[in-house]
């Protein structure tokens, strides 16, 4: 395995409790209905993605906002434990932090819904108060879960210092105007986020591809799309590579996106090489389906190593 030099990781994004009911079905409006099963974790696509590369042996810096609440507590709590740099996790008074009930059905489906709570106080000016940490990372990650004026000023930002960036566009983002990501590096939407940043249609191999390249065209340099069980594509002026689909037995596709990006992040970081870094990822996100929840699902260097054995 190649774990040859912990790259520096700065995440730029959300932190969440979820609050995780597993449900035989969903209640119909007025019906109250027992749940076998519950758990509370820690998540946010943000501090999913950078606990899944702290734990993959990268150097995880996060910039996030906290509210005046018991969850906040919690979630700092969760990225010291993890290693992650937490100099930069502000508190918001008088808010609660961000809370994400998730419903999971039998078969490993999930419904989700997002109470942003802090997350939507994470400003530009919070940004360029972590620059010195942010100039020194290899990669800077962000997802959708914070103000996109935070994002787009982070893509800018990072350009002028040099600074590589990868954006999951996701919850799909309403309102993105695609030539503010001119600066990006590598945009890692799902068929449906790709379908309404390109405003094209993606149910196809060829339709994929086109909405990708047409991205491309207009300034983002790298395009992988992520298919669930069907694997991952990349595209970029060089063409179309095909990421080949682990096959597991799914328990639970939470934060499956989430630890496939905070992987490819910690292995480009480590060794540099885009393919090599989206197959460790593909392997890395099926391992964690096969088991419950979000960040606990997510190995250890040593677990995913004797998972690839
Ligand atoms: P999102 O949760 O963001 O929609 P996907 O469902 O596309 O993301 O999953 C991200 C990646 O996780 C996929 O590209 C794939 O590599 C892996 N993955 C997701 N679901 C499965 C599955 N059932 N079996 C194997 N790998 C999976």
């Amino acid at each position: 395995m190649t774990h040859s030099r912990p790259g520096r990781i700065a995440v730029v994004g959300s932190n969440m409790v979820d609050l995780v009911t597993y449900i035989t079905r969903m209640p119909a409006p007025g019906e109250t209905l027992e749940a076998p099963d519950f758990e509370i974790g820690c998540g946010g696509k943000g501090a999913n993605q950078a606990v899944a590369a702290a734990k993959l042996g990268s150097a995880v810096s996060m910039v996030t906002k906290v509210g005046s609440d018991l969850f906040g507590d919690n979630t700092i709590r969760n990225l010291d434990d993890h290693g992650i740099d937490t100099r930069h996790v502000g508190r918001v008074a008088e808010k609660s932090s961000g809370v994400a009930p998730i419903f999971v059905d039998p078969t490993g489906e999930n419904s989700i819904l997002i109470v942003k709570g802090a997350n939507a106080d994470l400003s530009p000016a919070d940004v360029d108060a972590a620059e010195a940490t942010l100039r020194a990372a290899d990669l800077i990650l962000m997802q959708m879960e914070v103000p996109l004026a935070t994002v787009t000023h982070t893509v800018r930002r990072a350009a002028e210092w040099g600074v590589r960036t990868i954006l999951n566009p996701a919850p799909a983002p309403a309102g993105l105007n695609v030539d503010d990501l001119r600066d990006l590096s590598f945009l890692i939407p799902n068929e449906s986020e790709l379908a309404l940043l390109s405003g094209q249609p993606t149910g196809t191999e060829a339709e994929i591809e086109a909405a990708a390249r047409g991205l491309i065209a207009r300034g983002i340099g790298t395009v992988i799309v992520t298919l669930g069980g069907r694997g991952a594509r990349l595209v970029s002026r060089d063409g179309v590579v095909k990421i080949a689909p682990v096959r597991v037995a799914p328990v639970d596709t939470t934060g499956a996106g989430d630890a496939f990006i905070g992987a490819f992040a910690h292995f480009l970081a480590a060794t540099g090489d885009v393919e090599l870094a989206l197959n460790r990822a593909a392997r890395y996100a099926a391992h964690s389906v096969t088991g419950r929840g979000t960040q606990k699902s997510y190995a250890t260097a040593a677990a995913f190593d004797a998972f690839c054995r």
